[in-house]
């Protein structure tokens, strides 16, 4: 069994954001060599995601909009977290609700999605350089 590990680096230049990493998968999993197997690729952070749907600038409005509605980031005295001094505990939430990690099967040495399928990490609090990990096992 091969095994492919990297460590792919993103600084948001906002709070939060979302951004597509689909390319950056592919290429690590050209670079891996597997033909058949497992990509597993998780945030790092734990004000951080990784999750699946599909790359439409409407949809990523009402993500935001739904997750401001769920954890609003202000007033930040809300959250118990930001007695700590930091200001990010509806990031934290953010992160819960949106997912730690996704796992996409690799068959024939491309990504198995279904339709409309893409890869993205979701920034809670950006503004810092911050890690994703990739993982693929696998032939
Ligand atoms: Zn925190």
């Amino acid at each position: 069994m091969k095994s492919y590990r990297k460590e792919l680096w993103f600084q948001v230049p906002t709070r939060r954001g979302f951004v597509n990493i689909t390319p950056q998968l592919q290429e690590c999993l050209a670079a891996s060599g597997i033909q058949e197997g497992l990509l597993l690729c998780n945030a790092m952070h734990i004000t951080a995601s990784v999750f699946i749907n599909d790359d439409e600038g409407g949809l990523h409005h009402d993500f935001e909009k739904w997750l401001e509605q769920l954890a609003p980031h202000e007033p930040i005295n809300r959250y118990l977290h930001n007695r700590t001094g930091e200001d990010n505990g509806d990031a934290h939430l953010k992160r819960t609700l949106m997912g730690r990690e996704v796992v996409v099967a690799v068959t024939g040495g491309k990504l198995d999605f279904g339709p409309w399928e893409q890869i993205f990490y979701g920034e809670f609090d950006g503004r810092r350089r911050k890690r994703v990990l990739v993982k693929i096992i696998g032939e």
